[in-house]
Order: structure tokens, then sequence, then C-alpha cells
């Protein structure tokens, strides 16, 4: 059965009080144990991205075969980021503009699809892309580039409820696939680009009724039941004036979840304006500027939406160097219970679990050039002369000095998320080399107008290379192998128990590698390029791998140099699935 299922009609909400059947909290909190079904973004809240599988290995991973292709079809093709969600025979992906697709995962035939429809006047800053759904009872759930969370009934696509996450107007919009935590739909929000507020919203997954909401610049308050109830941070102890008001911070990536301190973990983009000498004279001594809690990672009770801990990577921001990348709860090699992100400003950090304190810092990047590294606290050793010039103090008031920084604001690495597998210890960090020119000039706040008041252009730094898979000690920071890649690396990376690391280049490639030396072990071109996050599942007592291939994301859009050097790609937009057959999974 083939339905097109289209928004605007009443959302119509189910009054019935039993208990919504289907997926519980129970079995998203087994999510990676469960090797059966994909339930969560990151194959596990925690976004280790690593299957327990072994059945697909490095001796049999030559007769991995396609088993079925999906086209998202339509004239809207574009970046093509999900993750895909597989649940009970089905399975959910998300495409550009907004749609969403159910999947009979053993044929490959469409069950429903679902298209948000969006209005004339939707303000994405970087590309039309969609990361994926979340499942949770009878309904899968995402986030609209309207700045709208959807509830749809799994099974039919039939909307439960739509809700309003901001205004798109003043330049939010949504991206992320949302978090599930007891029972509560668990948002960020995007436009960071826009002088917007970040934010965290938590919703009732049955009905769409806010729990809480928790902003995180400085100055405004939190909610709970429709009622106040804290400030976040101290109003004017690191923003200067009414800047807090309009200062960014978007929590546009969405958060990962440790079960074992009951946190929600968010990170925070840019403070706006880009221009950092514009939010430059806080206070107290030392702070000064900081801009609390843009660029950073925030620890939140998913019970109350109140802040538990922070940890800002990037002070007195200037770079565009969003502190959203994912946090990775895991346990390092000595059995210590740590976080750990690879940050756009090009430093890998590692965080202790139970407060959020910094425990060490690394670059995964070569040549940065804006910060010496790394203090004892956790703080950059800022190189002072590579921090874009103050307009007001140039001749004419109009642009500051330029300087050319390493990494470029897309960042060491961007949203594409990294993979820990438990089996070697190691991170697998899609990194890019580049760096940029950039400049600051004079901005006002317009609702709905960018708010950067800075000029740029991306440049590479390396003939042969831009992308970068690492295989990273967390330990020390000590780069174990590295895969160099002509284009930007803009997709997912997972791991298995069978020794292998799964990505996919701009190029179109799907790759394996050997988790241990770096070796390229198989590979396929899907038609596109790939900017997707895979995932492994096994099913009749096979294993399967799916990726979704389809060029696009913000390099096409804010590569500058680097935009034109890949602007030869096609963009695409469809679902691989292989599988390893049977016969064919003992043969060597
Ligand atoms: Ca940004």
């Amino acid at each position: 059965m083939k339905k097109l299922i289209i928004a605007g009609f009443a959302a119509a909400l189910t009054m019935s009080t039993a208990m919504a059947e289907g997926v519980t909290e129970a079995d998203l909190a087994n999510d990676t144990a469960t090797t059966t079904s994909i339930l969560t973004n990151g194959m596990g809240r925690h976004l280790q991205r690593h299957s327990p599988l072994t059945t697909l290995n490095k001796d049999n991973i030559k007769n991995l075969l396609p088993a079925w292709a999906f086209s998202l079809g339509g004239e809207k093709q574009r970046g093509q980021e999900a993750q895909p969600i597989i649940h009970d025979g089905l399975m959910f992906v998300t495409g550009s503009y907004s749609r969403m697709y159910a999947i009979d995962v053993k044929t490959g035939k469409e069950v429903w699809q679902y298209d948000a429809r969006l209005p004339e006047g939707i303000l994405p800053c970087c590309d039309v892309v969609n990361r994926g759904a979340a499942i949770y009872g009878d309904k899968v759930y995402f986030g609209t580039l309207d700045a709208r969370i959807v509830a749809l009934d799994a099974k039919t696509g039939k909307v439960a409820w739509r809700k309003k996450l901001g205004d798109y107007k003043a330049g939010y919009s949504y991206t992320a696939a949302p978090i599930i935590v007891n029972g509560l739909v668990v948002t960020g929000n995007s436009g960071g680009e826009f002088g917007i507020v970040g934010e965290v919203q938590a919703r009732d997954a049955e009905t769409g009724d806010l729990v809480w909401t928790r902003p995180v610049i400085e100055g405004h308050m939190g909610t709970l039941n429709g009622n106040e109830t804290t400030m976040t941070g101290t109003l004017n102890a690191t923003w200067p004036g009414d800047l807090w008001k309009t200062g960014g911070g978007a929590t546009w990536l969405g958060g990962s979840y440790d079960a074992d301190t009951n946190t929600l973990i968010f990170g925070t983009s840019n403070p706006a304006p880009w221009n950092s000498w514009l939010r430059a004279a806080g206070k107290p001594e030392g702070t000064e500027g900081d801009n609390l809690y843009a660029a950073s990672r925030l620890g939140i009770d998913p019970a109350t939406g109140e802040i538990k801990w922070h940890f800002q990577t990037t002070p007195r921001e200037g770079w565009d160097f969003d502190g959203v990348n994912e946090v990775v709860a895991y346990t390092d090699r000595t059995g210590n219970k740590r976080f750990a992100t690879a940050d756009r400003n090009g430093f890998f950090y590692v965080l202790n679990r139970e407060d959020g304190k910094f425990v060490s810092a690394t670059p995964f990047v070569k040549n940065i050039t804006w910060a010496k590294g790394i203090d004892e606290n956790g703080r950059p050793m800022f190189n002072e002369d590579n921090r874009p010039g103050d307009p007001s103090a140039a001749a004419d008031g109009k642009k500051g000095e330029t300087v050319f920084a390493v990494p470029s604001f897309l960042g060491g690495k961007n949203w594409m998320p990294m993979s820990h597998s438990p089996k070697t210890g190691n991170f697998y960090v899609p990194s890019n080399e580049w760096g940029m020119d950039i400049w600051n000039e004079p901005v006002t706040y317009k609702k709905g107008a960018a708010y950067l008041g800075s000029g740029f252009t991306i440049k590479p730094i390396f003939e042969d290379h831009i992308g970068s898979l690492k295989a990273i000690n967390p330990d020390t920071g000590e780069i174990k192998w590295e895969y160099k890649n002509n284009a930007p690396l803009w997709a997912g990376v997972m791991t298995t128990a069978g020794g292998l690391v799964f990505t996919g280049t701009p190029e179109g490639e799907f790759l394996a590698f050997d988790d241990e030396t770096g070796e390229k072990l198989w590979s396929f071109q899907t038609g596109s390029g790939i900017v997707g996050q895979p995932v492994t599942w096994e099913q009749d007592g096979e294993q399967y791998v799916s990726v979704m291939s389809g060029w696009g994301g913000a390099v096409p859009l804010w590569g500058g140099e680097v935009a034109k050097k890949v602007n030869y790609l096609n963009q695409g937009g469809t679902l691989w699935t292989f599988k390893l057959p049977k016969q064919l999974a003992s043969a060597n």
C-alpha cells in the first residue's frame, strides 16, 4: 500500500489513555545490544555508532553485495545526511526538504511517504538536509526546516501531532534527529547565523505538549510545565549590553544521552554575530567576553532541563567554531568513564562523565593557527594575532584585518559523526584539513537576515587531500592511522565488532576499512556523493548494511575555493542496502 500523506491536515490527537504500543524506553536503552533493529540516532544514545555484529568481518567483507536501492524521487535532491531507523520490518529515512519515508526492509518497496510541504521564506543556513528520525511507542518523529517537530503514526504515516520549535521567519529551522529519553522527545534548534537563541526543548512523546525548555545563552529563563524555573547563567556576566538577546548558540546537532549519569548532553553553536569584537566587553575580569554558554557543551537534567555542568571549547569565539559536535560517552582502557568530542576548532577533547570536567585535549588536524594548544583547565591558549581584526580599529571603520586561519569555519570536523569501537578502544574521526581567509565587518541585528559581521574564503592547505579519516587513541591523542581523501569528508562513520570501519566519500565511494591498520578492504560506487550515516543490522541470520547517497550539505554552498574544486560532483537521492548472503558468510 502506498500513501502520500500531506501536511496541513489538522493534527488529530489520539485521546486514548492506553499505553502506546511499540518501542519502549527499555528498547531504546538496549539499542546497541539488540542487533535486529536500529532504534536511535547514533546506534545507541551514547552515539558510539558501533555494532557488536561479527558475521560480516575482515575476511568476508569482499562478499558484501547490494540487496536493494530506493530512490527518494521527485525533483528535490540535494544533501542526504540521514541515518536510517529500523523497526518491525520497516526502515524509516528522512530526505532533503523535510520528507520522511517508510520502506519495507525486506523488499525495498515504499510503504508510505510524508512531505512537510515547507512554506516560502524558510531560512536554512547550510542546505536543506535532514539527519534522521526518532522512534518511540507507535510513532516516528522528525524535525523540519520550518522549525517544527512532527509525530507520525509509524504504520501509516498519518500525522499524530505537529509543534512549533521556533519562528522560521526569524531564522529558526531544524535538521537534527530528535532524541527520546523517558518518554520525552528532546530537540535543539538551528539558526546560529541569524541571531536566534539556542534552546533545548522536551515534549511529551504521546501528546507533543511542552514539558521543559532550556535556552542556552545567559540571561534567558528556562521553563518547566509552563512555569519559569531558573535563569541560564548570570545576566551580563559574560555578555555586554543586550547582545545576549540575539546571542546565537544554536543547538543544531541535537544531543546524546549518558545513561550512567542520567544526563543529556547538547552542544551550542557560535555566539552571534561572528564578529567577536562586538561581544568583547564582558565582566568579571578573566572571563571577559567569553559569551557563555555559546561554543560549549552542556550537561542537562532530562527531567527538569536544569544545567548540571558546562564546558566551553572556544571562549569569545570568533571563527565560527560551533561547539555542537557530538559528545560520545565511553569507557577508556583503564576503566574511567569519559566523554569524547572532536570540536570544529580542531582539538579532540576528553571530559569526565560525572561532571563534564576537562581531562585532556589534543589536535586532530594539522597546522592549527588560532591557538597554541589547550591549557590544563581546558581553555585555549590563543594566538592573538590570528584573531580576525576589529573593524572599528581600521582606518575606514569598515573592514578589520584579514587573517588566514586553520581550521576553516567548516571545521576540523563538522556535523558528520565519528564512531567509537570498544573493540579497539579507538575513535574513528571524519576530519578535514583546510583553512580560510577571514575578516570582520560592522553588523547590526535585523530579524530574518544573516547576522555575521564577517567575510571569508575557504581554501585547501594541502595539494593532495582535504578529507582525512583518522583512527585516534583517546588516551593519548595519538593518530594510529589516516586515510586521505581528495574532497572534504562529510559522511558519518560506523565501526563493527567484525573489525570494520565504514564511511563514504563525496566522490560516491562507500568504503570499509580494517579497524587496526586502516587498509581499505571494500568499496562500492553509489552514483552520488555520500554524506549520510551508515548502519548495520541482522535479519533472518544475515547481516545488512545501509547508507544514503546524495551529495550536498554545507560544502557546495559555503566552501569558497573548495566548493569550486568539487563542483563536478552529481547530486542524488538513493538509499542503498547491502547484505552478506548466508552462503558467502563463511567463504574466503
Ligand atoms: Ca555557525
